[in-house]
């Protein structure tokens, strides 16, 4: 399956396996299994969505959300427990109208998961820790 480098954005080419005991970057050669969150433009976004073969979950932020700063950390820790499962990007849309206008974000923050570039959800409104691992359990 194909995977976007976290660390470096390059794609690898790994086999899929329910379990991995060691996975390193063929450019990078940071590890896999180190999962880390990918921030996204409209520079990067397609190249990312194109390119995972595991399902992409965005989160669409930004700097004056009250909400969306309480859910960062919540995103970013549950992250590292999905390594070559779920890819976890960030958009600040803020930065990036354009995308936010594209991907028709109606308030913040808005969680969409894309597999095989195609959207298959979405959800407004921050989340505690369980709840969003129960969300992302249902998509990896
Ligand atoms: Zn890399």
């Amino acid at each position: 399956m194909k995977i976007i480098c976290p660390h470096c954005e390059a794609i690898n080419s790994v086999p899929k396996k329910e379990t991995y005991k060691k996975a390193n970057c063929g450019k990078c050669k940071n590890s896999l299994l180190q999962n880390k969150i990918l921030t996204a433009n409209s520079d990067n976004i397609d190249r990312i969505l194109k390119n995972s073969d595991i399902p992409v979950i965005i989160d669409f932020w930004a700097p004056w959300c009250g909400p969306c700063k309480m859910f960062a950390p919540i995103f970013g820790a549950v992250a590292m427990e999905f390594p070559l499962k779920a890819l976890f990007v960030k958009i600040n849309t803020q930065d990036e109208q354009f995308l936010a206008s594209r991907f028709k974000i109606r308030s913040i923050p808005t969680l969409v998961v894309f597999k095989n570039q195609e959207e298959i959800h979405r959800v407004s409104g921050a989340m505690d820790e369980n709840s969003f691992i129960n969300f992302v359990n249902k998509f990896v």
